[in-house]
């Protein structure tokens, strides 16, 4: 695996810190010292950060609970925001005057959530734009404690609205970033800063309309964030901070020897969150991966864990052949079924259409290749739905019996093998069948990716967690045959 080599003196390195790493007075310690270790390697550092953990849903929900009539949790919640906030400065500043500074700035930032929230309360509505004035404050508090921390050890930092450096739409909560004007921005405000010797802690997931109206970039956007600033600056590498050790082999929930994954393509990383594994979501990534800058995904709470390294596609060169192994669960199989299908046209589309209608995402689509059925996976709970409207497509059909049947299946799970070494290796569909028949796990369907990534498979609900383990056997003995 080749990693691009850089001189690190003279680059930039953009750090996010999530939720959790900031979360409390400990994390935030660690923080700190991660961004005192790595200062005097790189020309400079851009951290990114989000709110305290627990702190965007707390504003969300207060607009939402004000606008319904709610007045209490305005001065409920003003008052937990206070004390979120106070016990990091108390545990994590010394000096007086820095602490009532920046207490005074957070007291200011809580003050305007007062007054947007009482403005929702009388209106009796949250418009979006709304949400996301008060839905932006989080971050805006959080980055004046890291920036105050940051002083207080000697090290020169500044606060940084995001809103000076993202330009966007105005599609409020999930704004989209006009990335040729936020380069511009990005550069002048943050280039003469970091000359002079500065860290400037941005705030990830806002950004603001060209009139300078606030927006943020949707519900874990502050990964977008570092990635729009890693692109623009550009920075060497971009390092996400978080509470695992990287991308994981599997849920470690699901199994036990679940391990960190060392390289990942952004393909391979695509797909992994498209089949329901928690990781970065591609859209925030593509920035950085397009620009060439490696990637990494790595843990505050054990920083000397090297984590995962996402790559571009090109770069890539693969370490083992199946990477790692996801699960959705919670879905049905819905089955149109036929003998009058056979050379049909136009079936596939009305059964899409039909579905689509009733707003409902397909994870998974296969057609047999005697085109007598087409089956495909919906979320458990709009079975019923897809049916009805299928049934009511194809009224014709099912009179003439040219559709037998549309049938739902009762609780199913897609499991999914993620890697792209597969494609240049015969025979993995073979292992992976081989062992789940060994294993007696049943295969319903199969579908595989074009890019031949991943295989995913249909299993019922109740074999899902042994398909996963199962396969993930499969990853450990690809990872002791290369090394
Ligand atoms: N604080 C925001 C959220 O919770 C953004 C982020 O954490 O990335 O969605
Ligand atoms: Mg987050």
């Amino acid at each position: 695996m080749e990693k691009k080599k850089i001189n690190k003196a003279e680059q930039i390195l953009v750090m996010k810190f999530g939720g959790t790493s900031v979360g409390s007075p400990e994390a935030m310690q660690s923080v700190l010292d991660i961004i005192a270790k790595e200062q005097p390697v790189w020309k400079g550092i851009v951290p990114v950060v989000s709110a305290l953990n627990g702190v965007t849903n707390l504003l969300l929900d207060s607009a939402q609970k004000a606008a319904s009539g709610e007045r209490f949790v305005i001065d409920a919640n003003a008052k937990e925001l206070h004390n979120r906030h106070q016990v990091m400065l108390d545990k994590l500043i010394e000096s007086d005057v820095e602490k009532r500074k920046v207490g005074w700035e957070i007291n200011q930032l809580i003050g305007e959530f007062t007054n947007l929230v009482e403005a929702m309360y009388i209106l009796g509505e949250a418009s979006p734009r709304g949400i996301d004035a008060v839905g932006s404050l989080g971050e805006r508090m959080c980055a004046r404690i890291l920036t105050a921390a940051l002083n207080e050890r000697k090290i020169k930092a500044t606060a940084i609205d995001s809103t000076q450096l993202i330009v966007t739409d105005a599609r409020f909560t999930s704004a989209n970033p006009d990335e040729t004007a936020s380069k511009k921005k990005i550069k002048t405000t943050l280039l003469p800063l970091i000359e002079k010797g500065f860290i400037p802690v941005v705030t990830g997931f806002i950004g603001a309309t060209p009139d300078g109206v606030v927006t943020t970039l949707g519900r874990g956007g502050s990964d977008f964030s570092a990635a729009l600033l890693g692109a623009a600056l550009p920075a060497g590498e971009v390092w996400i901070w978080t509470d695992v050790n990287g991308v994981m082999t599997a849920d470690p929930r699901l199994v036990q020897d679940a391990q960190t994954i060392e390289h990942l393509s952004y393909r391979e990383v695509s797909e992994l969150a498209y089949f329901g594994a928690k990781v970065l979501h591609p859209k925030t990534i593509r920035p950085v991966i397009e620009n060439n800058i490696p990637l990494r995904v790595c843990n505050t709470f054990a920083p000397t864990v090297s984590g995962t390294w996402v790559v571009s596609d090109k770069s890539y060169i693969t370490e083992g052949i199946v990477k790692a192994v996801t699960a959705i669960s919670d879905l049905s199989l819905v089955t149109v079924e036929g003998t009058g299908m056979l050379g049909v046209p136009g079936v596939a589309a009305r059964t899409f259409e039909a579905v689509a209608k009733t707003k409902t995402s397909v994870p998974l689509i296969s057609q047999a290749s005697s085109e007598q059925s087409i089956c495909f996976t919906v979320p458990i709970e709009a079975a019923e739905r897809v049916q009805r409207a299928l049934e009511v497509t194809f009224a014709g059909e099912i009179q003439r019996r040219d559709i037998d049947k549309i049938s739902i299946s009762p609780a199913i799970g897609i499991v999914s093998v993620v890697g792209a070494g597969m494609r240049y290796t015969p025979g993995v569909a073979g292992r992976i069948f081989t062992a789940l028949g060994d294993a007696k796990v049943n295969v319903i369907a199969i579908a595989q990716g074009s890019s031949e990534v991943s295989i995913s498979l249909v299993v019922t609900q109740a074999d899902l967690k042994r398909a996963v383990k199962t396969l993930h056997e499969l990853i450990q003995q690809d990872q002791g045959g290369s090394k």
